[in-house]
């Protein structure tokens, strides 16, 4: 909560104690500004919501405008984002990044088109060309290509210096490593292709679900997920979740002349880099208009965040004329919608049971309508949460959606408080079966121990038939209760030995519906093998690291028996996540479960495309340095796909050693050792034409 939020009324610089009162104004905004900056760039973990820091920013434009005389060059008027975190390396950027300045009307939108006009001297009975763009709510990202290769990667930083994210962003699907040589346009020598990545809403609730699960920070909203899974020190954790994005600018561009916005837009589609499709070539303020309010609403129906819409001047030479002021362009400007904040009531606060045992305090609230939605439960994430927050039951509080999908309980309106509010404390015994609850040391998050706790086993379940994994439709919701509360299933491996007579006593179960659902469960076993995976419900293991375990041994059998450094080894999958697939295996219980799952043909389908060749036929292939063409798990599965076993590590077993720029003591080894060498376009000439394509 910010303390102090009264607004600059009038003053005059005359007198004195008017004067160092709006000094100290001004002091104290930049303070609670920049701490806010820190805490949403370098740490992507804000305290307060947007809306609350513009207005923060707003207050202290305003003053600023009015008394030039206390603008400094460090305000953060003047200077784009925050510092950089020291965790990466500094990138200079060839051409700064700026941020945009804001609109909150129409009428402000109309003054800025009144300005561009007077800058051009263009006259206000003729129409400007506009570019009206969907504004992305991701963090921004500046990708260059030298020869068509993509060479480094950075966030927007300071502006001028940004991180280096090279690794990461080389993980995200989206971007291409090369650009293609022909095409209608031209490659570029070198450009700064600048876009925004994003975590679409699903990922976000994904991600949300999994760190709820295993006790990890949860994230406010979609763009500091997206900040927080890009800002990684290991790439693994970036390419296990389903990061996107859309270009929309440039920065340095050398070998091809592009002459405005809408063309940079369409030369980017032919380089096959991302642009979204909704962005409009407008005649005018009144179609940018008509643009801003169609989107109002409609923006709510996609599957992505987006906070404004900005608007481009689109002649790149009219935007040179224009030019730059401090921290933004002249000849752009974001329409920030409003964010819609509603107040409501705490009713209780409950406590829910995650299918690993985690407990999650959930908020039920006097229903209210907010975005669109009637709101009627907040996720409280964990007890730090609630405390950091202060939630107290009969609170009034302010509710938000997150990014426009999930409940958000924003802050406490403490001054409605009157004294019966009480507060919450985590339960020391289960809600669900009264078991123990442990709190690990430097865990966010408690948890039942109560390994045959009821509501845990059907979470499992639950998890388990869900469309993501087994994806056992007939079982869904009441149905798969029904079979549990009848005692019929205990674990997943009890589903393949229903018959359709077992289910026959069981309410409303006629002959069809019974066989029905037991030839549902029976088609599952189709299932490819990294649903399988995921469905077991391993803590870390989310669908994408799924695939990486399937890929890399091939069938269930071989991951149980995999040792920890075997998991290390896999692209994809970090030392949390080894540790816990080992521990989920050790366990007596589940080794029996999964042992029962094959012995009843659940194994788990190996994809038809898997063999289609065998170039590296019985060959050991370790990779090493950076690839251009394809990430190192694309890579990897070529090898196992043409009969070949990638590995981490070069021993005297290495048949084939593929090494790339910044090569290391893998390289060296593999040269003491006397082991083939070749580079990425030898092993993709190994293959076959098509290979490297994606
Ligand atoms: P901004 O988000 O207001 O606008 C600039 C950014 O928009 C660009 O950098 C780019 O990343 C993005 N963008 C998305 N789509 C675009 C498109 N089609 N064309 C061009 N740019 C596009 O500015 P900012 O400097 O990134 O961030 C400032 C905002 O961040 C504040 O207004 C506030 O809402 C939020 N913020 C919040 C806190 C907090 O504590 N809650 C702290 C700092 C900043």
């Amino acid at each position: 909560m910010i303390a102090d939020q009264r607004p600059v009324s009038s003053f005059s610089q005359s007198d004195p104690s008017e004067q160092s009162e709006l000094a100290q104004r001004v002091e104290s905004l930049r303070r609670q500004i920049r701490e806010h900056d820190y805490r949403y760039y370098v740490l992507d973990a804000p305290t307060v919501s947007d809306a609350a820091y513009d207005a923060l920013f707003r207050e202290l434009l305003e003053i600023e405008r009015r008394a030039p005389h206390l603008v400094t060059p460090d305000s953060p008027t003047q200077r784009v984002g925050s510092s950089i975190a020291a965790t990466f390396d500094p990138v200079a950027h060839r051409v700064p990044m700026l941020s945009l300045d804001n609109v909150f009307s129409d009428d402000e939108l109309r003054d800025w088109d009144g300005r561009v006009k007077r800058l051009l001297a263009v006259p206000a009975d003729i129409d400007v060309e506009y570019v009206a763009e969907l504004k992305i709510d991701g963090l921004s990202i500046s990708v260059t290509y030298s020869d068509g290769r993509l060479v480094t990667a950075a966030t927007r930083g300071d502006g001028l210096v940004g991180e280096d994210v090279t690794p990461n962003i080389r993980t995200v699907r989206a971007v291409p490593l090369a650009l293609p040589q022909t095409g209608p346009m031209p490659r570029p020598i070198l450009i700064e292709a600048r876009g925004e990545v994003y975590l679409p809403h699903d990922e976000f609730a994904r991600i949300n679900a999994e760190n709820e699960e295993t006790g990890a920070p949860t994230f406010a909203n979609p763009r500091n997920a997206a900040a927080g899974s890009l800002r990684q020190k290991d790439p693994r954790i970036t390419a296990s979740r389903r990061l996107e994005v859309f270009f929309y600018a440039v920065g340095a561009v050398e070998g091809v002349s592009i002459e405005s916005q809408w063309a940079l837009l369409e030369t980017y589609r032919t380089w096959g880099l991302r642009t979204n499709p909704h962005a409009r070539l407008c005649k005018g303020m009144t179609e940018v208009l008509a643009f801003v309010h169609d989107w109002s609403q409609r923006r709510r129906e996609l599957p992505y965040d987006t906070d404004g819409v900005v608007v481009k001047v689109n002649g790149f030479a009219a935007q040179a004329e224009l030019g730059f002021v401090s921290r933004s362009p002249r000849w752009a400007v974001a329409y920030k919608y409003p964010t819609e904040q509603v107040r409501t009531k705490v009713e209780r606060i409950v406590v829910q049971v995650g299918m690993t045992g985690a407990l999650t305090p959930v908020a039920e609230l006097t229903p209210v309508r907010v975005g669109g939605v009637t709101v009627s439960r907040a996720t409280l994430h964990n007890e730090d949460e609630i405390r950091r927050k202060d939630v107290r039951v009969g609170d009034t509080v302010v509710v938000q959606r997150a990014g426009e999908v999930i409940p958000e309980i924003v802050e406490v309106v403490t001054e409605e408080r009157d004294g019966t509010e009480q507060s919450f404390t985590m339960p020391d015994r289960c809600p669900a079966c009264g078991g123990p609850v442990t709190r690990l040391e430097g865990e966010a998050i408690a948890r039942c121990a109560n390994r045959d706790c009821p509501e845990k086993l059907r979470q499992r379940l639950q998890h388990f038939v869900s469309r993501d994994a087994m994806d056992i439709e007939t079982l869904g919701g009441k149905r798969l209760d029904q079979l549990i509360d009848a005692g019929l299933i205990r674990d997943p491996a009890d589903l393949y030995t229903l018959t359709a007579e077992s289910l026959m006593p069981l309410d409303r179960m006629g002959e069809k519906l019974a066989s029905g659902i037991v030839e549902a469960i029976g088609n599952s076993r189709e299932r490819p093998l990294s649903r399988l995976i995921f469905a077991l419900g391993i803590r870390h293991v989310g669908s994408r690291t799924a695939e990486a375990l399937a890929d890399h041994f091939g069938s269930l059998q071989r991951l149980m028996d995999a040792g920890e450094d075997d998991l290390a080894a896999v692209p994809d999958v970090g030392p949390a996540t080894a540790q816990s697939v080992v521990t989920f295996f050790a366990d007596p219980a589940s080794r029996r479960m999964v042992h029962r799952l094959l012995d009843m043909g659940v194994t788990g389908r190996i994809p038809e495309d898997a063999p289609s060749g065998d170039a590296f036929r019985d060959k050991t292939v370790v990779f090493t340095g950076a690839l251009v063409r394809m990430t190192r798990t694309e890579a990897e599965a070529l090898v196992r796909r043409h009969g070949g076993r990638p590995s981490g590590s070069v021993s005297k077993q290495t048949d084939l050693v593929v090494a790339g720029p910044g090569a290391g003591s893998k390289l060296a080894r593999a040269e003491a050792l006397g082991i083939r060498i070749i580079d990425e376009e030898t092993f993709l000439a190994l293959i076959g034409p098509l290979a490297g394509s994606r």
